[in-house]
């Protein structure tokens, strides 16, 4: 859900020198740049005699949150409203449930789980990893891409994909035997298909590949819309993966930025429902703001 931030409250709390701080900060041009970041956005603030400080604010279940590098990073500091004053000019999204990035580098699970991975013997870690990525082809890939083993997708390759994703949108809408499970399987298929293919480095024929999928489960999604009780996590989980698989190919492969808003613009004007691209704030690195900005007013 978005939410919108009170700066008068903010610049109270923040209190008089934090503030003034921040609005020298602004005057100077800082933060240059912010990325949308777990729901929030993150920046780095750049002062003459300062070290680089990054910062990150958003709305979590506590309220407004902050977190700096810096020595006042504790508290509400000039950086955190820099920042904010900059994302509100920009008209950033604020999620109400925003992860602060302290909390994404310590998943408890993650953390334990790495503890108890420390203590078994290499050769014992290895094929165990081996045995689980025999099994699991995107496990697989992600070993593969790690030891540098992966070539980039073959016209061929991308072909083969094409048709299995084809397929899957096809089954998925055939009315003798469908069923709204259906459509559900196919769009985790197509994750799966896609989650493989972002393991390669990245080429421009391998990010439209990703787009038709995207198309695909656009077309075929409307039916699990219209039972949100059911399936609105399923959906939001399948869009969300096959964006982010989309971002971090385009991050990668550094298309022409103009020709992908002009195909972004196009893939959300198609969807009868809102596609599963249309989140231009992910592109930001890609696109650069007006770009985002004018994909934003698509509404
Ligand atoms: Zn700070």
């Amino acid at each position: 859900m978005a939410v919108s931030i009170d700066i008068e409250a903010l610049r109270d709390a923040a209190g008089s020198v934090a503030c003034a701080a921040a609005d020298t900060l602004r005057a100077a041009g800082q933060p240059a740049e912010f990325v949308p970041a777990g729901g929030g956005a993150s920046g780095v603030i750049r002062e003459a005699g300062e070290p680089a400080y990054e910062v990150w604010v958003g709305i979590t279940a506590d309220g407004f949150t902050a977190e700096c590098d810096c020595p006042d990073g504790a508290g509400l500091c000039a950086h955190a409203v820099a920042l904010t004053l900059v994302a509100l000019e920009d008209d950033l999204p604020w999620s109400s449930a925003a992860t602060p990035p302290s909390v994404l580098s310590i998943d408890a699970k993650v953390a334990e789980l790495a503890e108890v991975a420390r203590g078994i013997p290499a050769r014992r870690l290895t094929m165990l990893v081996a045995e689980w990525a025999a099994t699991d082809r995107v496990l697989e890939s992600a070993l593969l891409a790690r030891a540098g083993r992966l070539a980039p997708p073959s016209a061929a390759e991308l072909d083969d994909l094409r048709r299995t994703i084809d397929g899957l949108a096809h089954d998925a809408a055939d009315d003798r035997y469908w069923d709204l499970h259906d459509v559900e399987k196919a769009g985790r298929a197509m994750v799966e298909e896609i989650e493989v293919l972002a393991q390669r480095p990245a080429t421009p024929e391998a990010l439209l590949v990703v787009e038709e999928a995207a198309r695909a489960w656009d077309r075929i999604v409307p039916p699990l819309l219209d039972a949100p009780e059911t399936y609105e996590e399923e959906v939001a989980e399948i869009g969300g993966a096959l964006r982010a698989a989309h971002v971090r190919l385009c991050e990668q492969a550094q298309p022409d930025p103009d020709e992908l808003a002009a195909r972004l613009t196009e893939i959300i004007e198609a969807a009868e429902i809102d596609s599963c691209l249309d989140e231009p704030w992910d592109y930001l690195a890609v696109l650069g703001r007006q770009r985002v900005k004018a994909l934003r007013q698509l509404h």
